[in-house]
């Protein structure tokens, strides 16, 4: 097959990575380019000159990110598949019911296309590019959703300058590239949810954690609850709904906190309280006050470079919950930062246990749902991690 994209030489021993399809090729591997500009589509090459794959070019440490092992060109059509073959994954596993309509339409390498991230809302469906490649295709994947999703369509959304790397980001703008919309309510297992993805956090609503929410509501009833880091109250709806006998929401976002509350409402639950302060000052001085705790706070290591950080504030903040939580209480404790893989944040909990001094025992470990699905062949997609403990 000819095609006429540029092409990229690996060093010797360089293609074992991609033959055993991981997606990523890092700038050390490539032994010969052409001049190439960042996003630039390229194919890749053993030091034998035998094809190995077709991706993006991108000037950082990450060269080249994978879009196909088949050498093929990338054009509408293989936008439509790719699209489909997501779409038609996550309604064969019924994730589009009476109960839940929200869920991850695109998980970048989990579906095949590192840097794609698309999350549908009742028909509304969210872009975020995360690489400057993709970015490039947006108005190919916008027509390969109208082509996918018909008429259960009713609006596109580009929400690409705050994935985008800073440069990138700030030639782009956000905005409607099919119909029109704002806030709206989901529903997800039968609760309801205001998402606003205009200008909510990353794209309105976390809709990884629905399973652990529906595992959260079986532990609730009848306890006192605390939900830290929560958002838009997704953790707290549940609990509310399942019985808490006392429930109070953290956020350090006041923004957060009316949105939380709005949620709450929504679903009729009244007899709560929600602080807009930070969950360490929090937690300081609750000895003994909550059966139940849940921490779920944003990514602390965003790089390599701040994982030892992160690791160490992980441990502060179960550290600190795990202190004091009641006797026989129950922590949800949760990180989704990539870099700290599950097998370091089970032995940080471990860690912030033997400090605090308390006996636990390991009722479940969490992952992400199916939408958020993970390539045996890429493992870093596992991002999300959570232990459910026992604390006696
Ligand atoms: N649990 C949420 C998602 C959490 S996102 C859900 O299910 O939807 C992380 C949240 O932590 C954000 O809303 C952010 O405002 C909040 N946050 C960040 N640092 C914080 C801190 N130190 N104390 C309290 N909240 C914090």
């Amino acid at each position: 097959m000819e095609t006429s994209y540029p092409r990229i030489y690996l060093h010797k021993g360089k293609e074992i990575s991609l033959q055993r399809q991981h997606p990523w090729i890092f700038s050390g591997a490539i032994a010969q380019k052409d001049n190439l500009q960042d996003g630039d589509l390229v194919e890749v090459y053993s030091h034998k000159k035998e094809y190995l794959a077709t991706g993006y070019y991108a000037g950082g440490s990450i060269a080249v990110r994978v879009v196909s092992f088949k050498q093929t060109f990338i054009d509408s059509r293989f936008w439509e598949e790719k699209i489909r073959k997501a779409y038609n994954y996550r309604i064969k596993l019924g994730l589009l019911n009476e109960n839940t309509n929200a869920f991850r339409l695109f998980f970048g390498e989990g579906d095949d296309v590192p840097g794609l991230i698309i999350d549908y809302y009742d028909g509304h469906v969210v872009i975020q590019a995360h690489s400057w490649g993709v970015y490039r295709e947006i108005n190919h994947i916008a027509g390969a959703l109208k082509q996918v999703l018909g008429n259960s369509l009713k609006c596109i959304y580009n929400k690409s300058a705050e994935s985008l790397s800073k440069h990138h980001g700030q030639e782009v703008q956000n905005g409607f590239l099919f119909g029109e919309g704002g806030e709206l309510t989901v529903k997800e297992h039968g609760y309801q949810f205001y998402v606003d993805f205009v200008k909510g956090q990353k794209t309105g609503f976390f809709i990884d954690q629905r399973e652990n929410r529906q595992l959260l509501a079986n532990y609730s009833k009848g306890k006192y609850v605390l939900n830290t880091f929560c958002y838009t109250g997704g953790f707290s709806v549940y609990a509310g709904k399942s019985g808490a006998a006392v429930l109070h929401s953290v956020d350090s976002s006041q923004p957060a906190i009316e949105l939380c509350n709005k949620n709450l409402a929504l679903n009729g639950i009244t007899n709560q309280e929600s602080f807009a302060v930070d969950t360490f000052d929090f937690l300081k001085d609750k000895k003994n006050v909550y059966d139940l705790i849940l921490l779920d706070p944003p990514a602390f290591a965003k790089s390599r470079d701040s994982k030892h950080k992160a690791v160490i504030g992980y441990k502060n903040l179960n550290a600190l919950a795990i202190k004091n939580i009641k006797s026989d209480g129950i922590l949800f404790t949760f990180s989704c930062s990539g870099v700290v893989d599950k097998y370091l944040f089970y032995n940080t909990i471990t860690a912030a246990a033997i400090e605090a001094r308390r006996n636990i025992r390991i009722l479940h470990y969490l992952s992400q749902p199916a939408d958020h699905p993970v390539s045996p062949f890429f493992p870093e997609g596992e991002y999300l991690k959570g232990m459910v403990l026992w604390v006696e």
